[in-house]
């Protein structure tokens, strides 16, 4: 027997939690589900009841987890949706196990990850992403005393690296390949969004000591067995700085697999959605990061529009438009000011490896003319992060279109694949 639900919302972050919970209030059967061990998607990641106080964003961890444990919504964590086997049916895996859940309607809230660039040394050990390193610090990693470049691009990046310094790792240079023109437009813009301001600032004086440079980028990083130092270039000079890791990623790109298998309309990176948040598919809505890189109050204000008009309560969705729209302007501002400079095509060198999956280089793709075809010649994109990290990196590259999906969009036991999921009832996790 394959349960079902009113409502299944795929991703446990303030997205998703925000949408779950308006939705479970309003007296629908949710289903909320992740694939992490603990709901709080990417900003929230490993918060505790007991310790998030002392977290930024910790309170409004707290007041929705509040909201969301007194909502009587249905919560599976470890649950990785790898497809949609026909309407109205999703199929997921938890340890290897497969197993199916019916909807009448569907949330996405799959958030984003962080983008990578290759340069050569950047499968060094000891380089990590922006957000990469800062998640396995909040889940006990120890970073002290431990010289640490932050680089890239983003605001994830000082937010990254104040985290890493409250937790006593030296940071020894933030570098954005923004311009300051560029930053300095964005900021003006924030004079309308104090709080946000207030936070970026933040961020900063805990990391006062460090350099902040913008139009500055790394070019290599170096070591013997793992990193141990990183050049870093402002397009004029060239400089050596040492460090014991180095934390790099370029801005974020939403997660679009789910969204595109279900066939819903994406354009410039983002699902499109109307005031609703329902995307073009009927019985698909679509929030957060998925619409629009635009931080955790736009995914739970758009979390509550999707929640409140899933459960037919129209008017409330509609009264939320205003703040959206502020936070929507926010999100293509931060799209704007971030957007990636072209020296950073110049980095990889010819055998600078591009898919480390299947160990692929910069010359192998070159020769290519398409995705499709540099997945065919080369293997690209084929292996266990099936193009997650080189797809972006290709896209970036060569002006690929690397929008291609089909199931199942995680790595997958082949007993689920076979189909044998139907047979069995949807596990309580
Ligand atoms: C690595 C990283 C670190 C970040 N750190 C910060 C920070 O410190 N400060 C800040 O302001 N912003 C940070 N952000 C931005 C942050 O993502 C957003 O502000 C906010 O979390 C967006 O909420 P969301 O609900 O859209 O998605 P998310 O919070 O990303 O939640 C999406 C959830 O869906 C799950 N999921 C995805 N696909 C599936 C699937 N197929 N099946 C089941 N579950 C799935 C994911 O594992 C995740 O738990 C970070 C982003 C990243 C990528």
């Amino acid at each position: 027997m394959i349960d079902r639900f009113d409502l299944v919302v795929v991703g446990a972050g303030p997205g998703g939690i925000a949408a779950a919970t308006v939705a479970a209030e309003a007296g629908m059967r949710v289903c909320l589900l992740d694939n992490n061990a603990a709901p709080g998607g990417q900003i929230w990641r490993g918060f505790r009841a007991d310790t998030a106080r002392q977290y930024p964003h910790g309170r409004a961890f707290l007041y929705w987890l509040t909201r969301l444990r007194k909502a009587n919504c249905v919560v599976w964590h470890s649950a990785q949706v790898i497809d949609r086997p026909r309407p109205g049916l999703l199929r997921m895996e938890r340890s290897g196990e497969g197993c199916d859940l019916g909807f009448e309607q569907l949330i996405l809230a799959t958030g984003a990850r962080e983008r990578f660039l290759p340069f050569p040394g950047w499968t060094l050990p000891g380089v990590m992403g922006a957000g990469g390193l800062q998640a396995m610090v909040k889940m006990g990693l120890d970073p002290r005393n431990k010289l640490v470049v932050v680089a890239g691009s983003g605001p994830l990046l000082l937010a990254a690296a104040a985290g890493l310094a409250s937790a006593d790792a030296r940071i020894v240079g933030i570098y954005e390949q923004a311009r300051l023109a560029q930053l300095a437009s964005f900021g003006l813009r924030l004079l309308g969004q104090p709080a946000k301001l207030i936070e970026g600032v933040g961020y900063r004086l805990k990391t006062v000591g460090a350099p902040y440079r913008t139009s500055s980028w790394v070019t290599r990083a170096e070591g013997r067995g793992r990193v141990e130092s990183v050049t870093v270039t402002d397009g004029r000079n060239e400089w050596k700085q040492p460090c014991d890791w180095l934390a790099c990623g370029f801005h974020l790109i939403a997660n679009l697999e789910l969204p595109r298998l279900l066939g819903c309309r994406i354009t410039r990176g983002y699902v499109e959605v109307d005031a609703l948040q329902k995307s073009t598919v009927p019985g698909v809505a679509c929030v957060g990061e998925l619409t629009g890189i635009g931080g955790l109050e736009k995914a739970v204000v758009e979390g509550q529009i999707a929640g409140w008009a899933a459960a037919g309560h129209e008017a409330k969705a509609r009264a939320l438009a205003p703040r959206l729209k502020k936070l929507q302007r926010f999100a293509s501002h931060l799209d704007h000011a971030f957007a990636l400079r072209s020296e950073l095509r110049a980095l990889a060198e010819a055998e600078t490896t591009v898919c480390r999956c299947e160990d692929v280089s910069h010359a192998a793709l070159k020769e290519c003319s398409s995705w499709r075809e540099a997945k065919l010649h080369t293997r690209c994109g084929m292996g266990a992060c099936q193009g997650r990290v080189c797809g972006a990196a290709a896209e970036f590259l060569f002006g690929w279109e690397t929008s291609s999906v089909r199931p199942p969009i995680f790595p997958s036991a082949a007993a689920t694949l076979a189909g044998e999921a139907n047979a069995k009832p949807a596990m309580r996790c």
